[in-house]
């Protein structure tokens, strides 16, 4: 927590239009390039429906209800960031054949949830290698308990578990672009990472940046507040002011969005710290107004805040202002 920088992070706007050679252009020769937020339309296909949203000629965004996956798509293959919620595979695989896509080469997981992960062995029997941080390979492979449904989910068939894992940050280059990810420490799960496309200036950021909904701290697997507020400092570092943000649910996000989630995760941090050290609970804090002005529109301020003083639990050693 004492790496948080609070330092404005946006820098000037360093990439302009993209003039990436390689890729084949689909359906309207590559000249329907999306913004973020704009460009949806319905899959065809039998599938259950999903969005397309085109963030270039050769990436798009291809979602559901609690869902995103990121697609590369290149005249070899395709390389996706997440294969959606279980049960979506087939909305996915009829998204991409819409797009004229070629079979899934490679998956990345941005984490373990199942509505990241959920098309895992779909897509690996196909023939996609996984790559994922050891965490997400963790989670899948052993059975573990969740809190919020009081049951024990059991471990995923083997083919859905990451084939190759990193502990750390890694790169590739794939269907013509190089690719970096890395681990953000503590955000969203404990296993959270960031799928980094340096040449369209587009990054998955998972369950980390949560622009549409009440962001979710799974505090059971170690997510908290200043987790979070680390790597969204990190994830705008990463970028500039162009950068789409891509995050596990919602419309591609803005700079603007993750600072503003920044902002309101700081300060509620500050004001937790406050609340906790005068020994008060969840209620007495919202009692308090915890959660009044706070720069956003809550769905659900109590379960919020309830998974917030949890993810605390673990840091309290940390509050003390003599522990550096
Ligand atoms: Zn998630």
């Amino acid at each position: 927590m004492k790496s948080i920088d609070r330092r404005r992070l946006l820098q000037g706007a360093l990439s302009g239009a993209l003039a990436l050679p390689f890729m084949r252009a689909w359906g309207a020769a590559g000249t329907t390039p999306a913004g973020a937020g704009s460009g949806r339309a319905a899959a065809a296909g039998p599938a259950p429906a999903a969005t397309v949203t085109r963030l270039n000629d050769h990436m798009a965004v291809i979602g559901g209800a609690d869902w995103n996956v990121l697609a590369l798509i290149g005249a070899d293959g395709v390389l996706l960031v997440d294969s959606g919620a279980p049960g979506a595979a087939a909305a996915v695989t009829a998204a991409l054949a819409s797009l004229g896509a070629a079979p899934v080469q490679t998956l990345i997981n941005t984490h373990w949830h199942p509505h990241a992960t959920g098309g895992n062995e779909v897509f690996a029997r196909a023939g996609a290698k996984i790559i994922a941080h050891a965490k997400v390979r963790q989670w899948l492979s052993v059975p573990h308990w969740v809190p919020a449904e009081d049951r024990y989910e059991g471990a995923r068939p083997k083919e859905a578990w990451p084939t190759q894992v990193y502990y750390d940050h890694g790169s590739l280059t794939a269907l013509g672009q190089h690719i970096d990810y890395g681990y953000l420490l503590e955000a969203h799960t404990d296993g959270d990472s960031y799928v980094h496309f340096q040449d369209a200036n587009v990054i998955a950021v998972g369950g980390v940046a949560s622009p549409d909904r009440d962001p979710e701290l799974d505090w059971f697997s170690g997510a908290w507040v200043g987790g979070r507020i680390d790597a969204l400092t990190r994830l705008l570092k990463l970028g500039d002011a162009r950068t789409h943000y891509v995050a596990t649910t919602g419309a591609p996000a803005t700079p603007a969005q993750l600072q503003a989630e920044l902002d309101t995760m700081t300060l509620l941090y500050g004001r937790l710290v406050g609340y906790i050290t005068k020994g008060m609970n969840t209620a007495e804090m919202l009692q308090a107004g915890i959660m009044e002005n706070t720069g956003r529109t809550w769905q659900d301020p109590q379960a919020f805040m309830y998974a917030a003083q949890k993810g605390m639990w673990a840091h309290y050693n940390t509050l003390s202002p003599e522990i550096v």
